[in-house]
């Protein structure tokens, strides 16, 4: 995979595919406030890093899911203030895609300077099915410059315009963000330092069940969390009242059980469970064990055996991929096996990944300090695929 340090991008026009897919929020005056900006701050290496080397910096990428072309609500235009906020210098937003507008902002550069095209998803042909489709959009956008390097690893799993089709016009790299994902999911997948523990939770074991297979041929240990724990659990012969349960995953489950069986992987799931009346943090909620679930409670958290069994499994690891919070960490009462499991996770003396969107949220939200991790994935859905080994196309297209 070529790097931006392999090209000379001196006076150069380089297009660069970020992911400025962040929170929005409106407020009571009708302006628009970004959230969480993380995903802007994950950009500024690969931009600063061209720009220093005199390249004109015109980036690509989208918000949202635009049903009909432009609109107010889904412009860039807040990105363009935050990430020009962020640079200290003017970042000017082209107002369309690959038009007159994006030809003119283009056409006005200097080196050095930074051009931010509009949503990428404005023009409906981005995500087009159809590669000519696709590829008609990709030739306006690689008219306008002449590198293309690929940074926003939250879109590489998409065959798209912007990520896939452009790359094959233009000389092409990995930025530094795409870059450095990249090589710690190879790490982790080929040559994982042991005890190798992966921890995984969030709301569904469907969504999982690729990741589980995958891992299960490399891991030494298995901890399951979250709301899919109970479909674990369920699968071991346990009643687990209303909690979360995916009826049609319990065979497919028992298989994975038998399987970490038969490759020695030591499957840990919780033996206590935090569990309430109601999905809400004004329920009553108790601490039972976890074969103990009475009908009419959910379980919303890993209890606090489950979080000292879980912590002991976690400390002496040499990698560890925690992907999918415990409980349901958005509400306090609910809060404590995920920040336990993350806690315990900074304490690793060794290489720590955290995948998945909601599980970097806890992260900031439960105030647990990211540099305590080697690396926070920014692609949730890009680090599941590559969990679930496979290839993806924004990166094979980058090997070429
Ligand atoms: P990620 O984005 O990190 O991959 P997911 O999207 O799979 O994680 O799941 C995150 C969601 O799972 C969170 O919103 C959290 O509230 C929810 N969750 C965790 N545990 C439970 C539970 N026991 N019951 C219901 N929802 C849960
Ligand atoms: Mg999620």
């Amino acid at each position: 995979m070529q790097t931006i340090d392999d090209l000379n991008v001196a006076g150069r026009r380089v297009l660069v595919r970020t992911d400025f897919n962040v929170p929005l929020e409106t407020l009571a005056d009708g302006t628009r406030h970004i959230t969480d900006d993380g995903r802007i701050r994950a950009a500024l290496p690969t931009i600063t890093a061209l720009r220093d080397r005199g390249a004109r910096v015109i980036l690509v990428a989208h918000l949202g899911r635009p049903k009909d072309g432009p609109s107010v609500e889904l412009s860039l235009a807040p990105i363009s203030r935050r990430l020009g906020e962020l640079l200290g210098s003017t970042v000017v937003l082209a107002s369309d895609v690959s038009g007159e507008g994006a030809a003119r902002a283009v056409g006005a550069m200097h080196d050095g300077d930074v051009v931010l095209l509009e949503n990428v998803r404005f023009d409906a042909r981005e995500t087009s099915k159809d590669a000519a489709v696709r590829g008609a959009l990709a030739v306006e956008l690689a008219a306008l410059a002449d590198i293309f390097v690929s940074d926003g690893f939250g879109v590489v799993h998409r065959e798209q315009a912007s990520v896939t089709d452009v790359a094959r016009l233009l000389p092409h790299a990995a930025g530094k963000l795409v870059l450095s994902e990249a090589q710690v999911f190879s790490k982790v997948l080929s040559d994982p330092d042991r005890p190798y523990v992966v921890i995984l939770g969030g709301s569904k074991v469907s969504d999982k069940l690729g990741v589980i297979t995958n891992l299960l041929t490399k891991v030494d240990r298995l901890l399951v969390g979250g709301g899919m724990c109970f479909t674990f659990l369920a699968a071991m012969g346990y009643n687990v009242g209303s909690s979360l349960l995916e009826v049609d995953q319990i065979e497919t489950v028992k298989n994975l059980i038998a399987q970490a069986a038969a490759r020695n992987v030591e499957l840990v799931l919780p033996v206590d469970v935090v569990v309430a009346t109601a999905f809400s943090a004004d329920a009553e909620h108790k601490i039972v064990a976890a074969d103990q679930i009475e009908d009419g409670w959910m379980g919303l958290d890993i209890g606090p055996n489950s979080q000292l069994l879980f912590a002991s499994r976690i400390t002496d690891a040499k990698t560890v991929v925690w992907n999918g919070p415990m409980g349901v960490f958005e509400m306090t009462p609910y809060a404590q096996g995920t920040r336990a499991v993350a806690t315990a996770i900074t304490e690793v003396n060794g290489l720590t990944v955290v995948g998945g969107g909601d599980s970097a949220a806890a992260v900031r939200l439960l105030g647990i300090d990211e540099h305590g991790f080697t690396h926070i994935s920014t692609g949730g859905g890009a680090s599941l695929e590559l969990l679930e080994g496979r290839v993806l196309p924004g990166l094979a297209v980058l090997e070429d």
